[in-house]
């Protein structure tokens, strides 16, 4: 079911979406080399308490999971994708890319980000991976517009990342989000124009492209949660939380 938010509830969710900017912004400024991955988690639960909310992911359990989810922040390094469980032990290096995915509940509703950043210096071509998956968020949101369909945001992003021969993952959407983390609708980041549930004003959907320098395809790790790409090549990931207005969209998780 696809939940419109009332003008009361998108104006929490407009307050949340500028904490979780603020505090997704102050992570990546942590970022560098010698930081363990369990170090950004840290800080990430510290920010988000400081401000009185909640962080989302922390011990959510996804359909099927078998544990819940152990940190508030995902990171995911190079040939992972997504949903990265944080280490003490996982030190970033330079030249790693690193995605930082992070949920944050404020007042009782749910926004969604995630950003990909470079360690120190990185490769050009991690750094085309990181620009071309930003601008391909970017060209998901300039089409979620009242009035288009879900199948229009997937096919913007497809055509966008298609000459660059970038692998988008299939196996992972975005999705609405709102009144619980995930909710209807998915959004797939490829897709035919004009099919799909249609956008509304009111509807509050996170976008989340996840390219790969290689192939497609992804495998799932042993501990449930950790995707990474099937041929080691290293992967990008950037979200936003949108709100469909009759003005066109509006980023809420901007700072
Ligand atoms: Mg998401």
């Amino acid at each position: 079911m696809i939940v419109i938010k009332t003008p009361e509830e998108i104006e929490i969710l407009r307050e949340g979406g500028k904490r979780l900017a603020t505090i997704l912004h102050k992570i990546k400024e942590k970022v560098a080399p010698g930081v363990s991955t369990k170090d950004l988690d840290t800080y990430a639960t510290k920010l988000i308490r400081e401000m009185g909310d909640e962080p989302a992911f922390l011990n959510y359990r996804p359909e099927g999971a078998k544990m819940p989810f152990p940190a508030s922040l995902c990171v995911s390094v190079n040939d992972e994708v997504v949903h990265g469980i944080p280490s003490p032990k996982r030190i970033l290096k330079e030249g790693d890319i690193v995605a930082l995915d992070l949920g944050l509940k404020h007042k009782g509703l749910f926004t969604d980000m995630a950003l990909t950043a470079p360690v120190g210096a990185v490769s050009a071509s991690a750094a085309k991976l990181l620009k071309i998956t930003e601008q391909a968020l970017q060209a998901g949101i300039n089409i979620a517009v009242a009035g288009n369909t879900v199948g229009d945001i997937g096919d913007s992003i497809e055509n966008f990342v298609r000459p660059h021969g970038y692998g988008i993952v299939e196996v992972l959407s975005g999705h609405g989000v709102g009144r619980t983390i995930h909710e209807d609708p998915y959004i797939p980041n490829f897709g035919k124009k004009g099919t799909g549930v249609k956008l509304v004003p009111g509807m509050v959907i996170a976008l989340e492209p996840m390219l790969n320098a290689g192939t497609k395809n992804v495998t799932l790790d042993k501990d449930g949660y950790t995707f990474r790409t099937a041929d080691g090549k290293p992967s990008a990931h950037f979200e936003h939380t949108i709100l469909i207005t009759n003005d066109g969209p509006e980023i809420l998780t901007k700072i």
